[in-house]
Order: C-alpha cells, then sequence, then structure tokens
C-alpha cells in the first residue's frame, strides 16, 4: 500500500546524509570521548566538530552548547537548573523563585514547572493566548515580579506551528534586567525558549532573540531519536540535573552519545534551508487550501500566517479527530491528533483548548505536519482521500448535523 508520512512535528525520518554520517561511530569509532588514546580522541574529535556546528547554528560559542538526551531533557535542565541555582541563592530569604511560562508551552516545559510548584519549590504564572495562540509580550511584563528568576515561553507551537514574538519577549525581559541593575537588584530573569520546533524553519541565531537559554531536539531535525542540546549562555548560573562524571561542562554527567551527537551536528547543517522551506510551504498551502475549498466547515487553528511552514492544524466540525486519524490510517496516511504524547489518551488538546476554550473544537482538530521527504503526490492523495472520510464520518456522527447529511456533499 501506498504509505504517506505527515506527521513530521511528531518525529522526521532520518537523512540520509546524517544516516551515512553517522554509521562509523556506530562501527569502528566508538571510542568513549572521555578515553585518552586514539580511540578516545577520535570520538572526541567528532563531538568538538558537531559542537561547532551547533554552535554556529545558534550563533554562540561551543561552550555554549550542552548535549542532552532530547528536547524534553534540555526543557528540564534549563527549567530545573535555574529553579534550583535561584533556591540555594534565595535560601536565605522568605521568597520562592518565580517563573512565567504559558498554558500552550509542550509538555516537557508545562508539566515541568506544575511539578515545581506542587513541590512548592517555584511559583509559576501561566501566559494566556488569543484566539490565533499568541502571547502577549506585554503580558510577560506585567507578570514580572521581584522574585522572577525564568521566563519560558516557546519559539513554535508544535501543533498549530504559531510562532511567538521571542525576539520582543527577549528584549523585554534584557530591559527589566537593566532597571533591576539599576535598582541594585543582582537577581537576573533568565529568558528560555523551547525552539525544538521552531529548529528546522526559523532563525534560531541567540544573539538576535535576546535567549539566554535554548533547547533543540534532534529527531525533529531528521536525525535520530535520542540527542538534544541546550544553549546555556555563557555566565547563566545552572545547577545540573544529571551528576557524575564532569560531562558537557559539568552541567550533564554521562558518557556522550556520540553517533546522536554527530548526527545533531549534521542536522543543523542541513535545517532551515530556504529552498525547502518554500517546497514545503508551498505544499502545505495546497492541502490546506484545497481541503477548505472541497470539505464545508473546516476552520484552521493557529495563526494564519505567522506559522510554520510545515504544519496545518484544521479542524472539522462535527467529527471525532480519532476517528479521522484511523479512517486516514485505513488509507495509509499518518496524521496526528496534536502532540504524540496527548494522542491516545483522548485527553482535550491543551493547546486548542487555551486558544478556544471549547472542548467540541479540540475534539475534530487534525495535524498535518510535513517534512523534507514529502511530495505533491502524497499531497494530492490526502487531497483525494479526506473529503470522502470526512463525508462518511459525518453522517454517522454523534455530534450533530446528522439530518442533514445532503450538506456534506462535495464542493467540487
Ligand atoms: C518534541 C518536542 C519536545 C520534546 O523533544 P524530545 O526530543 O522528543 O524529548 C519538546 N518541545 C517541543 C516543542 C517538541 O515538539
Amino acid at each position: 500500500m501506498f504509505k504517506i508520512y505527515l506527521d513530521y512535528a511528531a518525529t522526521a525520518p532520518v537523512r540520509p546524509k546524517i544516516k551515512a554520517k553517522i554509521l562509523p561511530y556506530l562501527a569502528d569509532k566508538f571510542g568513549n570521548p572521555s578515553s585518552i588514546h586514539s580511540f578516545g580522541r577520535e570520538a572526541r574529535k567528532a563531538i568538538d566538530k558537531a559542537r561547532e556546528n551547533v554552535a554556529r547554528f545558534l550563533n554562540c560559542q561551543p561552550l555554549e552548547i550542552i548535549f542532552t538526551s532530547g528536547g524534553t531533557e534540555a526543557d528540564n535542565l534549563a527549567v530545573r537548573g535555574i529553579v534550583e541555582n535561584a533556591k540555594i541563592k534565595m535560601q536565605k530569604s522568605k521568597f520562592i523563585p518565580h517563573l512565567v511560562t504559558s498554558t500552550i508551552e509542550h509538555h516537557a516545559v508545562l508539566h515541568t514547572c506544575k511539578i515545581l510548584e506542587k513541590e512548592r519549590k517555584a511559583q509559576v504564572s501561566y501566559l494566556t493566548v488569543d484566539k490565533n495562540g499568541l502571547i502577549n509580550p506585554e503580558d510577560v511584563k506585567k507578570t514580572i515580579k521581584p522574585n522572577t528568576v525564568l521566563v519560558t515561553i516557546m519559539y513554535a507551537n508544535n501543533e498549530t506551528g504559531t510562532i511567538q514574538p521571542i525576539r520582543e519577549i527577549g528584549k523585554i525581559i534584557e530591559k527589566e534586567n537593566r532597571l533591576r541593575e539599576l535598582r541594585k537588584n543582582k537577581n537576573k530573569i533568565y529568558f528560555h525558549t523551547d525552539a525544538v520546533q521552531a529548529a528546522g524553519y526559523l532563525n534560531c541565531d541567540t544573539k538576535f532573540l535576546h535567549a539566554d537559554l535554548l533547547s533543540i531536539s534532534g529527531h525533529k531535525l531528521a536525525a535520530p531519536k535520542g540527542i538534544g542540546a541546550l544553549f546555556v549562555k555563557k555566565g547563566v548560573p545552572l545547577e545540573p540535573i544529571l551528576t557524575g562524571g564532569e560531562h558537557e561542562y559539568q552541567k550533564r554527567a554521562g558518557t556522550e552519545n556520540v553517533a546522536g551527537i554527530v548526527a545533531l551536528g549534521q542536522a543543523v547543517l542541513l535545517a532551515n534551508n530556504s529552498q525547502e522551506k518554500i517546497r514545503i510551504k508551498k505544499l502545505r498551502d495546497w492541502l490546506e487550501k484545497q481541503i477548505i475549498a472541497k470539505i464545508p466547515d473546516v476552520q484552521l487553528n493557529g495563526h494564519s500566517h505567522q506559522r510554520l511552514p510545515n504544519i496545518s492544524n484544521l479542524n472539522f466540525q462535527f467529527v471525532e479527530g480519532e476517528s479521522i486519524l484511523l479512517n486516514l490510517d485505513l488509507s495509509g496516511i499518518a496524521a496526528s491528533s496534536g502532540s504524540a504524547c496527548t494522542s491516545g489518551s483522548l485527553e482535550p488538546s491543551h493547546v486548542i483548548m487555551a486558544m478556544h476554550h471549547n472542548p467540541l473544537r479540540t475534539h475534530g482538530s487534525i495535524r498535518f505536519s510535513l517534512g523534507w521527504k514529502t511530495t505533491k503526490a502524497e499531497i494530492d492523495y490526502l487531497i483525494k482521500i479526506l473529503p470522502t472520510v470526512i463525508i462518511k464520518l459525518r453522517k454517522i456522527s454523534p455530534l450533530g448535523k446528522k439530518s442533514n447529511t445532503n450538506s456534506y456533499q462535495l464542493n467540487i
């Protein structure tokens, strides 16, 4: 059967060029990078090279890159690392660290914040979004308190692709820090952004973004799963969450995932390619236009243009998202109802809920996400299959409008 993968925001197939680069490190070049013999030095050299590539991608110094086991660990290290450090500093005062985040973050950030709150290790403010899924930078400013130590806002959302005004937020935080300096307050506010989805398509220059910490993940960039990185600006005080050896500038103990690191070092060279971006955006726009034209009662979730070029999150009224996914899967098409972590659990998406406050809107929402291998023929096949699936489901739908099935005829 013709199989079509439209779930790149969950994970991407490994690019052949990346695969070729890492195979030697799964075979002959197996040394432990901490060993001083030739096997070890060979592995160390590969890590150094990859670190330089990632540093160039983020416009920072190599020693500002900490390799982790993925995006989740990078997010945890940023949030927990800053909170732990601030707690040590605030020990003598009655304050606990305050964090600012948003209701639409990936669970790696959101659940971490909730846990820190529950453990009374931090106080957290959750910024809301408008119906386009956007955070208002002014809200960040209004929410900052004297004990705020970290603002963590994602660069682009994994469910809708909506791009947040990260640079504006970064500048606001810098200004707040200057005010604190004038008031002789030595505690700084650090700014973290989860750029896991953004890295494939947006400028991740950490200086341009005014970011202190930034997370990326390999498998969202067509490298294998289990590798990621956290940018930690020089001087940002961070407690490690994994302790042991002196690896990764004493910020992340454990023998390095050499093959994974090599893969990430190659992935960043291939990421954010302008030609590929144009090609993928064209396909995504075609998909969206055709589906909205052929199927009535479809709405776009997320911002219409301040959005990643590869994601289309669409709401199909009067149908269950899960039923659409199962039917598409029977035709060989893989899509998602949002985040991979929530699909299967039938929990309404926290991202769509934050935008529309309506469970019905979340139930019929499907995310199509495209990537380096997606072709026009694949999109055309989806456009051919989907209208029939939606008509069929609406006819049997318990969600209303059952009696008037004729209104669901194709607009062809
Ligand atoms: C996938 C994803 C993560 C988690 O990355 P892993 O490498 O899978 O742990 C974090 N944030 C966002 C926005 C993601 O899309």
